[in-house]
């Protein structure tokens, strides 16, 4: 099987991007995102604080986090229940972040992630594809842009779902998460030794898929 890993900061462009290559390539994309943030959800739903690894832990032998493909579009299933409306909201975006830092919920979501990866041909975009879940993916692209662009994109798509919030909020969140991540002792963000850097500041979305899409092609030539 063929494995792209995708890695970067929230707001990059990474799912977008991912989706637009994987449909070119006819790969399976895989946001793992969505798995923290449905852990992340599961907690705020239950009143756990995502902080504390006693409470989230025993939360972990109480549910199932599945990831299904209904006519090509993935959705995250929570015991059973599909919650990938309810995962998008700022609010388990943080919470995401929060849960994601626990090596127990980290452990908890590897072999999902593994296991699609062993059974397709797959684009799967997260933190730590490339230097921890797929560290012997055949292409390991990060990318990443400045926080302001970033920002900037990810209002419009909150705005687009009419979620409201301000691009100070939206900058603030993103800031926040992105020290989280990058911080976190566990997993941190951070490119693979051997990945390649794509920043799309300065790029449109045509040109940052173009990129990627490059990139993969010329490392397959290869
Ligand atoms: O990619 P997305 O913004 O949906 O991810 C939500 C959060 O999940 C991130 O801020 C990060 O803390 C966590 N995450 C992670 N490892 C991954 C994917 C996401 O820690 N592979």
């Amino acid at each position: 099987m063929f494995q792209v890993a995708i890695d970067g900061p929230s707001g990059a462009g990474k799912s977008t991007i991912a989706r637009a290559v994987a449909k070119k390539l006819d790969f399976i994309y895989v946001d793992t995102g969505a798995l923290y943030r449905a852990v992340g959800w599961a907690a705020l739903s239950r009143d756990i604080d995502y902080h504390n690894v006693e409470q989230v832990m025993p939360m972990l032998s109480q549910i199932s986090v599945d990831l299904v493909y209904i006519n090509g579009i993935q959705a995250v299933l929570l015991n059973g229940v599909d919650v990938s409306e309810e995962i998008r909201l700022p609010q388990s975006s943080m919470a995401a972040s929060g849960v994601s830092a626990h090596p127990c919920v980290r452990d908890f979501l590897l072999n999902t992630q593994r296991e699609i990866a062993e059974k397709n041909n797959v684009i799967m975009d997260g933190r730590d594809i490339g230097t921890v879940v797929l560290p012997n993916a055949h292409v390991k692209i990060f990318l990443t842009a400045s926080a302001e662009k970033r920002a900037q994109r990810r209002l419009i798509e909150l705005e687009d779902k009419g979620i409201a919030t301000t691009y100070h909020e939206v900058l603030d969140d993103m800031i926040k998460r992105d020290y989280n991540d990058s911080h976190r002792a566990v997993a941190p963000l951070k490119p693979a030794d051997n990945a390649i850097i794509i920043d799309t500041s300065e790029l449109d979305l045509e040109q940052s898929i173009d990129a990627v899409y490059t990139t993969i092609c010329s490392i397959v030539e290869k």
